[in-house]
């Protein structure tokens, strides 16, 4: 694992999408502690042809396309700035994003993100530039920003220091396969509804052993596929 500053390129024709959401919280954070930098770049910088950067698909069909060379030339300009990276496309047809995956490039892996738009962009992209696709999902968006969001916010949670003991992912869902443990606080009862005696014992190590089996009761009723991968 390198102390370096990990990088997030993202390339998109809407960057202020994405400008606004990186001004909060755990994003903010990462990046005022110098533990994340995220570059936005706005596709249309990278237009030959007066700021326009999509065209009708070959072949007919409905929506627009975005063109293979401001894609090109904003990715490999991305690509000139950084060491080792991955260049990703986010796109419904691609491999879904889970906890494990974005781990492991949270710990390793400086990126490059592109957003779609409209019908998606040319293949001839893809094929010369990107390394992998990422899913956020089995459904469609109108375009990346979001997906890109996604991912952002899910690896700064990842990386070494950004998060404090006051925020920890060390419980989070999906850490170790299972789902996290209910939480309660202020006041001690709602509606006839009172917090597990429990938590207010003062008792760590039956607070721990209970937040141990919930976690456990919760996936299993919620999400059992999560144990069954976890035994496998
Ligand atoms: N025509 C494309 C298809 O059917 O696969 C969908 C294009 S979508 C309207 C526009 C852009 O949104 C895509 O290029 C992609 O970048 C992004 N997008 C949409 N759904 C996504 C998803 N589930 N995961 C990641 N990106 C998505």
């Amino acid at each position: 694992m390198s102390n370096k500053t990990r990088q997030i390129f993202v390339i998109s024709v809407f960057p202020e999408i994405i400008e606004n959401y990186i001004k909060f919280g755990v994003l903010k954070k990462s990046q005022d502690k110098s533990l994340l930098q995220i570059n936005l770049i706005n596709l249309r910088d990278f237009s030959k042809n007066n700021g326009n950067i999509d065209d009708k698909p070959y072949g007919g069909g409905a929506g627009m396309v975005l063109q293979a060379q401001p894609l090109i030339d904003a990715t490999r300009f991305a690509k000139s700035k950084l060491g080792s990276h991955k260049c990703i496309y986010l796109s419904p047809k691609g491999k879904k994003i889970d906890q494990k995956l974005i781990t492991d490039v949270a710990l390793n892996e400086d990126l490059i993100v592109i957003a779609g738009r409209y019908e998606g962009v040319d293949q001839r992209f893809i094929d010369l530039e990107v390394d992998e696709e990422w899913s956020i999902g089995d459904y469609i968006l109108s375009g990346g920003e979001v997906a890109a969001c996604v991912v952002i916010d899910s690896v700064a949670r990842m990386i070494p220091g950004v998060l404090g003991n006051e925020d920890s992912n060390q419980d989070d869902s999906f850490s170790n396969s299972l789902l996290e443990y209910p939480h309660y606080t202020r006041p001690e009862e709602v509606e006839n509804l009172r917090v597990p005696n429990v938590l207010l014992s003062g008792n760590h190590e039956e607070i721990k052993k209970w937040r141990e089996n919930q976690a456990l009761n919760e996936t299993k009723r919620k999400r059992g596929d999560l144990l069954k991968k976890k035994l496998s």
